[in-house]
């Protein structure tokens, strides 16, 4: 079974302890291989993963074969978002794109966890309002934004949901996030290669320079993440501190009111 304070998970650390200790003997450790598929598109939703290192891609493919990703989910989420919205099925398929690690837990079980806490469906309730931000800012950012500009952020994003500044990026995956050909993708990777900011080797990214990286993205980054920030506290990762108490003792606060008044609105003050 998970060890008790193995929360490396952001949705999992801002979780009570009662509400953890429910979820922690259904926890699974898996490992995330690259292209390994986490749920297919129109087939039931069986497993909910709660990414540690990595990142998995959701992504719409058309009639005729072509695949368009729309979303990536890695430390900061969870992959089975429909399940908290009442839903066993998505248009959409997960995929992992970038390596890691992930606990798991069976869709039925965590669905039933749901009904049980409204703290713990209200932090859900969050995570999904910042994830379909992050979803309409990436849509406004692929019209909007150059593409090394683009290119910048999605590094900088991929570095956040992983241990260290080596990682795995096929350029396969930079494409499908960037909506451009491989050929532009080799351009772009050469010219922050050139400027020194990044090395790219064989698929493998080593960040070199973060501020100079986040000086050249595009204002995506920044606002997606202060965004997550605001819904859902400023301690991914971290050990309980003043920030993780408010936010719980504000969703625990707000779910009281909620239990108590269906007709309520839930604000944050
Ligand atoms: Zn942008």
């Amino acid at each position: 079974m998970l060890e008790r304070n193995q929360r490396t998970n952001r949705l999992l650390s801002l979780l009570s302890d009662d509400d953890y200790e429910r979820l922690r003997p259904h926890l699974l450790q898996v490992v995330l291989d690259y292209r390994k598929s986490l749920y297919e598109a129109s087939r039931p939703i069986e497993h909910v993963y709660f990414p540690v290192e990595g990142v998995a891609s959701l992504v719409i493919t058309t009639a005729d074969g072509a695949s368009a990703e729309i979303g990536t989910i890695g430390s900061e989420g969870m992959v089975g978002l429909p399940v908290c919205l009442g839903d066993s099925v998505a248009p959409s398929s997960v995929y992992v794109q970038v390596p890691g690690t992930a606990l798991s837990i069976d869709a039925r079980t965590f669905r039933g966890e749901l009904g049980r806490s409204p703290a713990l469906h209200l932090i859900m309730l969050r995570y999904a309002h910042a994830f379909f931000n992050q979803v309409a800012q990436s849509a406004a950012c692929i019209h909007l934004h150059k593409v090394e500009q683009r290119c910048c952020r999605w590094l900088l994003m991929t570095r956040d949901r992983m241990p260290a500044d080596d990682f795995l990026l096929t350029h396969e995956f930079l494409g499908m996030m960037l909506g451009v050909r491989r050929t532009t993708v080799t351009e772009v990777m050469g010219s922050l290669q050139k400027a020194g900011l990044i090395r790219y080797r064989r698929g493998h990214v080593t960040i070199l320079d973060h501020e100079a990286l986040r000086r050249r993205a595009c204002e995506c980054y920044d606002i997606s993440r202060l965004e997550f920030d605001r819904l859902l506290g400023d301690t991914a990762g971290a050990p309980r501190t003043d920030k993780k108490r408010r936010l719980i003792s504000e969703v625990g606060h707000a779910a009281e009111v909620t239990n108590r008044s269906p007709a309520v609105s839930v604000s944050r003050r």
